[in-house]
């Protein structure tokens, strides 16, 4: 097994770590609470960042699969752990992600 093939299996391919969101990078947390009031979204507290996401880009008519397709300005970008330098941290809360 390769470096980047165990850090896939245990990390999961898919682990969300950040969004980059007007050219920033934020933790999910925070992204959440910058889109769910901006698109509307109700009781955002009981879904998570990916589920609040998802029903924005409805409202916003986003193709969230398309990431070419709109900018960082009109709707977050998902980042993998394999995205961020060392050290980064979200440009809201200053987490280290
Ligand atoms: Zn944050």
């Amino acid at each position: 097994m390769t470096t980047s093939a165990k850090r896939e299996a245990l990390m999961g391919a898919t682990d969300i770590v950040a969004y980059y969101y007007g050219e920033k990078t934020v933790c999910p947390d925070c992204a959440k609470d910058l889109a769910a009031p901006y698109y509307l979204i109700d009781s955002p507290e009981s879904f998570t960042t990916e589920q609040v996401l998802d029903e924005a880009a409805k409202t916003a008519g986003i193709n969230r699969n398309d990431e070419d397709s709109y900018t960082s300005y009109e709707f977050p970008k998902i980042l993998y752990a394999e995205d961020l330098v060392d050290g980064e941290t979200c440009f809201v809360c200053d987490c280290t992600l």
